[in-house]
């Protein structure tokens, strides 16, 4: 299996090339990918975290020819080179806005706001926005309508497992997004962080399986311990998970009591979280 070097262009199809930002780390498994779409005319994909040597490294790839700046969503590792990219190129800048909760890119300014089933065009392309709130609630997943290939950003990714942050992540807004992907046709994901993933639809009902076991999990060690705190929920419900995940792992343990708890399952009382 190819590893992926940061600044490296890789084309991953015709027409598609892929640049993987300097920031590697938990959240971001080998870095977050920027993709490149078109020929003649081109769009970006997730321009990335805002460090001068990727966007350097952009700029001399799209030379005159960006027309298009596309992000998933605005989280600190995603949207936040957009500007100077823009400055740049007079590129446009599309995607959505999210309420500020800490995690997001303050300054993000599209020219363009995309909703469900909007298209940006480049050459013979049509890239169509598909929401999929979940990990964040503006998020947006990209479909190259000509290739059948979904740009996945944070909604799935390779080699890492999505973090759910409340308030913005919503965990069952995640699973309708999953299921969202399941009535689309596609060839490939490509995502924000990690490999192209074939067999799409096979990865997506994983993940919804990986999810379910969870909330399993979750449920049962809610009702040993009865009632109990996020700290002591993330050592039960986490315990294949290494230690030094645990501090992530416990926004994602929230986000599925707080589904169990709209689904009528779980409820949090002045002593803990309880099951019902
Ligand atoms: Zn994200």
């Amino acid at each position: 299996m190819e590893e992926i070097v940061a600044g490296d262009s890789v084309s991953i199809a015709p027409g598609i090339v892929r640049i993987t930002a300097p920031n590697p780390g938990v959240m971001t498994g080998p870095g977050t990918n920027t993709y490149i779409v078109g020929q003649r005319e081109l769009v970006v994909i997730d321009p990335g975290p805002d460090i001068g040597s990727h966007i350097d490294t952009l700029r001399a790839a799209v030379g005159e020819r960006l027309k298009w700046i596309l992000c998933t969503h605005t989280h600190l590792d995603h949207s936040p080179a957009a500007r100077a990219l823009k400055d740049a190129t007079g590129a446009q800048i599309a995607g959505r806005i999210a309420s500020q909760d800490g995690r997001q890119d303050a300054a993000f300014a599209p020219d363009r706001i995309l909703n469900d089933g909007d298209t940006v065009r480049a050459d013979a392309l049509t890239l169509r926005a598909v929401h999929t709130p979940g990990h964040a609630s503006n998020h947006l997943c990209y479909l190259l309508e000509e290739r059948r290939m979904l740009f996945t950003g944070d909604h799935v990714m390779q080699g890492s497992t999505v973090v759910i942050s409340p308030p913005d992540g919503d965990m069952q807004a995640y699973f309708a997004s999953l299921e969202k992907l399941l009535a689309l046709d596609l060839a490939a994901l490509v995502p924000g962080h990690g490999r192209v993933i074939e067999r799409p639809h096979d990865e997506v009902r994983r993940l919804v399986v990986h999810r379910l076991k969870r909330e399993q999990k979750v449920h049962d060690a809610l009702t040993r311990k009865n009632p109990a705190t996020l700290d002591e929920l993330v050592r039960l419900a986490y315990d294949d998970v290494s230690e030094r995940l645990h501090p992530v792992a416990r926004r994602s343990l929230h986000a599925h009591l707080i589904k169990l708890a709209n689904e009528g399952r779980a409820s949090e009382t002045v002593s803990g979280w309880v099951p019902r």
